[in-house]
């Protein structure tokens, strides 16, 4: 999806408002009525309200939802980039936005800049964007769904991902500084080196695959398991030649169930990728999930920056459906009894979303307000 900022200045402070009120009033309904709007916006008389909602529905920020019993609006996935970015440009975190550097399976990137111009890197999570895009079952199942859902889950893997690059970082581990996050949103330092998969020449294979074995390792000693970790997510410097590992939605605790299937899948990845494209087979075996020695708890110290081991199982989850659901190609038939049991996950969300106030909606709509 494209990120189309031209407007983002030219909104006055009731749009914000208004914006933020949708926003709010999707948690509960999938089309917000007008009258709710009005009320949560908090602004008197109707026709600003009104002009408003008319300003937002034309840049494509909330859509007006027909054949619905009553008149209403959702946010849309560029009205919650907006929203996004306001909060990052009022705290000085983003002066401006620039091109788009990657389009992940579930994320859009973009290299922005500060005020000094120093470049950053903004990554946008859209959860279920593919598998809305697949099979038709998953279309089904997904459009049956509250569309805040997909919002709530890309803003858990937002705050996930900052969360856990917050401690790799402070832990010496080689990630891109986290600088910021608001909602689906995350702000990191710009690497400036490409991909493992991109890089034409390495001098020293087995150094760099002894360095990643050994990243895999120390992840684990630490308690964590990155459960991606391929060449897409290995971004190799051309001259020094040295990793930094990216992408951290699905990572997880030695202590999940899946962790060793994980932790072998994370070293058979650099595995196969080192043979293919180097023709490098390393003589040791390893490293394999006897050789983890614990000596860290991040996977613990995680839960107490701000994801909390609630959030982490419900986005765990989710994921996992959607891998599931991904898995089928078109015309197979997906597994309905897993789609059928995710009943029970909004109303989850919805007491989720009573507990986590970390990035209010409605403080960020008065503070735009004010300026
Ligand atoms: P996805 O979850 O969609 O795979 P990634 O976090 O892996 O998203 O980022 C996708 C691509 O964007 C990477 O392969 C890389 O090319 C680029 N990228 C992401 N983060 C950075 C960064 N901090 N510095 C430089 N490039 C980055
Ligand atoms: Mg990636």
């Amino acid at each position: 999806m494209k990120l189309d900022t031209h407007a983002i200045r030219y909104l006055t402070a009731e749009d914000w408002r208004v914006l933020t009120a949708v926003e709010m009033g999707s948690k509960n309904h999938e089309v917000v009525p007008t009258p709710l709007i009005s009320q949560i916006s908090g602004l008197r008389g109707a026709s600003g309200v009104n002009r408003s909602i008319s300003n937002l529905a034309k840049v494509g920020l909330i859509a007006k939802v027909k054949n619905a019993k009553y008149d209403g609006y959702r946010l849309t996935y560029g009205g919650l980039d907006y929203l996004a970015l306001n909060a990052f440009i009022k705290r000085k975190s983003i002066y401006s936005i620039g091109n788009q550097v990657g389009v992940g399976k579930e994320s859009d990137i973009y290299v922005v800049a500060d005020e000094s111009g120093k470049q950053r890197i903004l990554k946008i999570h859209r959860l279920g964007r593919i598998s809305f895009r697949t099979v038709k079952a998953n279309r089904d199942y997904l459009r049956n769904r509250n569309a805040a859902s997909w919002m709530y889950m890309s803003r858990l893997a937002a705050m996930k991902e900052f969360a856990f690059m917050k401690v790799l970082k402070d832990s010496g581990f080689p990630v891109p500084t986290p600088i910021d996050q608001a909602r689906h949103c995350v702000l990191m330092e710009l690497i400036d080196s490409y991909p493992l998969r991109q890089v034409t020449s390495i001098a020293d294979p087995p150094k760099l695959y002894a360095d990643l074995m050994g990243l895999i390792l120390r992840f684990a000693s630490e308690g964590l398991i990155h459960g991606d970790f391929n060449e897409f997510n290995i971004l190799v410097h051309e001259e020094t030649q040295e990793p930094v590992v990216i992408d951290f939605p699905q990572m997880v605790s030695i202590d999940h169930p899946n962790a060793e299937e994980y932790f072998d899948r994370d070293v058979q990845c650099i595995k196969t990728f080192f043979e293919r494209k180097f023709g490098f087979v390393s003589d040791e075996e390893g490293p394999s999930w006897q050789d983890v020695k614990r000596s860290g708890k991040l996977d613990i110290q995680v839960e107490a920056s701000g994801f909390s081991k609630k959030q982490a199982k419900e986005l765990d989850k989710y994921l996992q459906q959607i891998a599931k659901l991904d898995g089928p190609a078109e015309g197979e038939e997906a597994d309905d009894s897993e789609v059928a049991s995710a009943g029970d996950e909004d109303k989850e969300r919805e007491q989720g979303d009573a507990e986590d106030k970390p990035d209010s909606a409605i403080s960020e709509g008065h503070e735009a307000n004010e300026k």
